[in-house]
């Protein structure tokens, strides 16, 4: 007995989905407005029986109460377990727990000292702190709702303190507040500095990013070193506050330093988060398309026109491209990924978004309204820097902006790119499509071939369930050389598991390595899974072969459970209802008739 299967016995979907949406009882099943989604007529549905949901509508999502939990609430697969398991009264076994009390320890011990930071900085020593803040003119208000504080420079007190409430040294390094100095003895992390503390989204203390107060003292900004409850590439800094605005509004200004989104909350502007770097990483990105479909990146001046810019935002580009793991959001083969509108917004030169903010709000609104779309933005960008007139320029260009032209999943969005590149270049459309092409010819020749080893951890108590079909089809795909081949075929929705969806996205992201890095948990217990798979010795075309064949049973087996589903609904449905919902169940049945067909061709 698995604890997921455990949770799942204790749990009755129809019961608990109505604790979110009202259902409507439709023949045996339950209907209702989409609470994904904006709609009139229901198109989400649970099917008792199987103990499932899906919704037929924009959101083409569905899955069990785990799914639905972690739709609802934006939760990750581990922490949907949690809320479950609490829910049902189902224990998690001892791992887990250590876990939990490690971080509840952890968490408690950055509240201790977040509150002995901010009565630093009220206190006397915090003096000139506060006279810098009120320069910078941060008010009371600001620094309270912030939480900022003020570490102070002589390495002892803050220690003494956590150590006389009875905290470990061990602990105080796990948290990232101390360090071992050369001689053994605990040193403070943080010494003289104005503190930031970083919120997760339910407003407990992650950890700290903290600014010189001395502008000859490098680095400016130093944040907590990584630890088992901060990892700053996985936090939007301000998320805490600005969630429920950017679900209201749909919509998510990201800027890159805490003083910039401090700022903008200061002055209303509630749906802004930091990304604590140039680049935004594929969790941040995860968690920006869940909540909101348009995005406005806000730039420094300097930063607009630089090399590297112009990378980090093609790599983010590339990254909100993907399907977002362990999460659908509306993957359908019917129907292409609807990924967020994002666009660029410039500061003028030499400023940042807190310059322009403290400066005049209006000019930020215009420089915010004014943003330029995200593929306009980097083609210009690139043809201020190399050129666009002359042939060699022009076929430069379009090879670099290729690669993100392929990337995009929506044909008329696509479209709309090739046309917007064409008029830029002042080429025919033939014309500009040879290149694309020729680029794309180019593109696939380049890519590694190499086999690279994929070594994997061996460890883990097995509580994930896993499912032999997945893992049988991540392993050989591991050992594939040309994995890339593979990419459109394996799609995440076929894989059923969590971790195999996280495991099939950093394959793709070429990000393989980080899972030899793993270090514990349930991607640690999937990628075991998968190591342990047996394959038998095969050459190069008997593996693509079967890979192909385990992608196909995937789907096969992916279609086949819309398809029930559909049944069930339309079993229940009047002939009107039929007509508009039509349409879907036919292009399931061809889609599975094809595969059929294609299976007898190959064999
Ligand atoms: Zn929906």
């Amino acid at each position: 007995m698995t604890q997921i299967s455990d949770i799942k016995d204790k749990v009755d979907l129809v019961e608990y989905v109505s604790k979110h949406v009202t259902l409507q009882k439709s023949g045996q099943n339950f209907k209702a407005n989409c609470p994904f989604h904006q709609e009139k007529t229901p198109s989400f549905y649970v099917f008792p029986d199987k103990q499932t949901w899906r919704c037929f509508g924009a959101c083409a999502d569905g899955g069990d109460v785990f799914n639905f939990v972690m739709k609802t609430q934006n939760f990750e697969f581990p922490e949907a377990l949690r809320q479950l398991a609490e829910e049902t009264g189902v224990v998690l076994r001892a791992g887990d727990k250590e876990k939990e009390e490690i971080s509840a320890t952890l968490k408690s011990i950055n509240e201790l000292a977040r509150e002995f930071f901010t009565e630093s900085l009220l206190g006397p020593q915090g003096k000139s702190v506060m006279e810098y803040l009120s320069d910078r003119n941060i008010d009371g208000d600001t620094i309270e709702s912030f939480g900022l504080g003020y570490s102070l420079n002589d390495n002892r007190t803050l220690t003494k303190k956590l150590l006389e409430i009875g905290h470990k040294d061990e602990d105080l390094i796990s948290a990232g507040i101390c360090r071992r100095n050369d001689s053994g003895q605990l040193s403070e992390v943080f010494r003289g500095r104005l503190m930031i503390p970083i919120r997760m989204r339910n407003g407990d203390t992650a950890g700290f990013g903290a600014r010189t107060l001395d502008n000859n003292r490098q680095p400016k900004y130093l944040n907590s070193p990584q630890t088992p409850i901060f990892d700053k590439s996985r936090i939007l800094y301000g998320i805490d506050k600005a969630y429920r605005t950017i679900r209201k509004d749909n919509s998510v200004v990201v800027v890159e330093g805490y003083m910039d989104a401090i700022r903008a909350h200061k002055h209303g502007y509630s749906n802004v988060v930091a990304s604590m770097g140039t680049a935004l990483t594929t969790y941040q990105v995860d968690q920006i398309k869940v909540m909101a479909e348009n995005v406005i990146m806000a730039l420094d001046s300097d930063a607009a026109g630089q090399q590297a810019t112009v990378r980090n935002l093609d790599s983010s580009w590339k990254v909100f491209q993907n399907p977002t793991p362990s999460r659908r959001k509306s993957s359908n083969i019917f129907k292409s990924n609807k990924n967020p509108i994002i666009k660029i917004a410039c500061m003028p030169s030499g400023e940042d978004p807190d310059d322009v903010i403290n400066r005049s709000s209006e000019e930020w609104d215009k420089i915010v309204n004014e943003a330029k779309p995200m593929f306009s933005f980097l083609m210009e960008s690139l043809g201020d820097m190399h050129g666009k007139d002359d042939p060699r320029s022009k076929t430069q260009l379009v090879e670099s902006l290729a690669p993100i032209i392929f990337s995009v999943s929506d044909p008329i969005e696509q479209e709309g790119y090739v046309a917007t590149l064409r008029d830029y270049i002042d080429v025919k459309e033939s014309t500009l499509m040879a290149a694309l092409r020729n680029a794309r010819e180019k593109q696939v020749t380049r890519s590694p071939r190499n086999q690279r080893e994929v070594e994997i951890a061996t460890a883990g108590d097995n509580y994930v369930v896993n499912d032999p079909l997945e893992a049988f089809c991540l392993k050989i795909l591991l050992n594939v050389s040309n994995k890339k081949a593979y990419f459109e075929l394996a799609k995440e929705e076929y894989f059923t598991v969590p971790e195999n969806k996280t495991v099939l996205n950093l394959i793709k992201e070429d990000r393989e390595q980080e899972l030899t890095k793993v270090e514990s948990g349930d991607v640690l217990n999937a990628v075991s899974y998968i190591n342990s798979q047996n394959i038998p010795p095969m050459n190069i075309p008997d593996q693509n072969q079967a890979l192909k064949q385990a992608i196909q049973r995937l789907e096969d087996r992916y279609l086949k459970n819309i398809k029930s589903e559909e049944e069930l609904r339309f079993s229940q449905e009047s002939f009107e209802d039929f007509d508009s919902q039509s349409e879907s169940i036919l292009k399931t049945n061809e889609r599975i008739k094809y595969n059929q067909t294609r299976n007898l061709n190959e064999i």
